[in-house]
């Protein structure tokens, strides 16, 4: 009988996608995958420490697995298992914890090993430099394929824990990742999505722009998208790249943070709410039709009802599609977890609050923008005949129709909803 292993999965999508390619690993190694929570003879909990949330709710997973399977093989890899093993080990039942990049060598250090056998503890030093991949790495949802082009971050923003945990900013080499966007024009993929832990600090004889030319430009590749770019390094030849290529989504993630020039310096970010606003009104001068997300964070320490006003006042200058609000909650480790002037918990929720209701409409009023445009659909689901997927510029289309699931369609977009919209298939 095949050896059956579990997986689950905290945090972002780079780990969704680091446990993919270690999943694929085992399957190539004879294993069978089961559902996490079914028995199993390995168990593996690829965890997170964003937040002091995501540490607990990894401690709580890890916990899970041994109850749900006492007799399996219980090994704890990623950031957590990288930052805090000392915490990690102390959980009866664990038996094998890896760093960040020791996770990818889980089959080999394995070998040999027990149940019995004393816990057994391998962390990275985090190499910087160029690193290659092997594996197919992508989800498994046969949709969208996620390519991982970088690792690390030099950035340092002062509440973020990512750069202790991944280490320095290192990427994959060219020729690895032109191999593995290659073998996605021979699968089903309909989208590629490039994802790092900082995507605009690729380099490898080329920086991020020239990648996604030469990815464009291989032959029968599907639809290209960004995961998320800091917005310093949005610069002309990007933008021009984006204007030019029908391949690459219209579609832009950039992280604000916040719209207040004393609170994004006390974060250690790398431009000042001008800078941003000139950058997000270049591109939309060029593709109006561009969908822009972000990410802004509420009550960080020091933030006066002033500053965060500041934020909202910003905010409802710019077009963006959809925002993230996100809480701002100390992070040991961080150089925010020591600055004064904390913001009350209650005070950050009524903030995040009044942030959400604005990011609402925004996101209403730019799908409405949208009624009446032909966009390209990449449908992934189905509910009662109704097929949703994504548009180039990132917004939500449900479509009646037949076997739209996985299929890339030309489609009239019709009518608007709070947070979708209603189309009519055209081919
Ligand atoms: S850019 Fe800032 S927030 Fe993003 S991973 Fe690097 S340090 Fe963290």
């Amino acid at each position: 009988m095949k050896k059956r292993v579990s997986f689950y999965t905290l945090g972002c999508k780079l780990n969704q996608y680091e446990t993919d390619n270690i999943r694929d690993k085992f399957i190539k190694s004879g294993y069978s995958v089961v559902n996490f929570g079914k028995q199993a003879d390995i168990s593996i909990v690829n965890t997170c420490v964003v937040t002091q949330k995501a540490e607990f709710k990894s401690r709580q997973t890890i916990r899970r697995a041994i109850k749900y399977s006492p007799q399996a093989f219980i090994i704890v890899v990623g950031c957590y298992a990288q930052i805090n093993d000392e915490d990690i080990s102390r959980i009866p039942g664990v038996n094998m914890i890896l760093g960040s990049e020791e996770k990818f060598k889980v089959l080999d250090f394995l070998d040999g090993l027990n149940k019995t056998d004393k816990i057994f503890i391998k962390k990275s030093s985090n190499s910087c430099g160029l690193y290659k991949e092997e594996g197919n790495g992508y989800f498994t949802d046969r949709t969208r394929a996620f390519l991982k082009v970088q690792d690390g971050c030099n950035y340092f923003c002062s509440y973020c824990i990512v750069p202790y945990v991944r280490g320095e900013s290192r990427s994959r080499s060219i020729s690895n990742i032109i191999n593995q966007a290659a073998n996605f024009t021979n699968s089903c993929f309909k989208e590629i999505v490039l994802t790092g832990v900082n995507l605009a600090e690729y380099y490898d004889d080329c920086n991020l722009t020239s990648l996604v030319e030469k990815l464009i430009n291989i032959n029968n590749v599907p639809r290209i998208r960004l995961s998320s770019i800091e917005v310093n390094k949005i610069d002309d030849e990007f933008i021009n790249l984006i204007t030019s290529s029908e391949k690459i989504c219209k579609h832009l993630h950039s992280p604000l943070q916040s719209g207040d020039s004393k609170i994004l310096s006390l974060m250690k970010r790398k431009y000042t709410p001008e800078y941003y606003k000139r950058k997000i009104d270049k591109i939309v001068k060029k593709i109006p039709e561009i969908g822009i997300g972000t990410d802004v964070m509420v009550g960080f320490p020091g933030e006066k009802r002033g500053n965060f006003e500041n934020t909202l006042k910003f905010i409802k200058e710019l077009p963006f599609s959809y925002i993230h609000v996100f809480g701002f909650s100390p992070r040991s480790g961080t150089e925010a977890e020591n600055l004064p002037d904390n913001v009350n918990p209650d005070e950050i929720k009524e903030r995040s609050q009044i942030l959400r209701d604005i990011a609402r409409e925004k996101k209403k009023s730019f799908l409405y923008e949208n009624v009446g445009r032909i966009e390209e659909v990449v449908f992934e689901s189905e509910e009662e005949k109704i097929f949703s997927g994504f548009s180039s510029n990132y917004i939500r289309v449900k479509c009646k129709g037949e076997d739209l699931r996985n299929k890339l369609k030309r489609v009239k977009i019709v009518k608007s909803e709070d947070l979708f919209v209603t189309g009519e298939i055209l081919n």
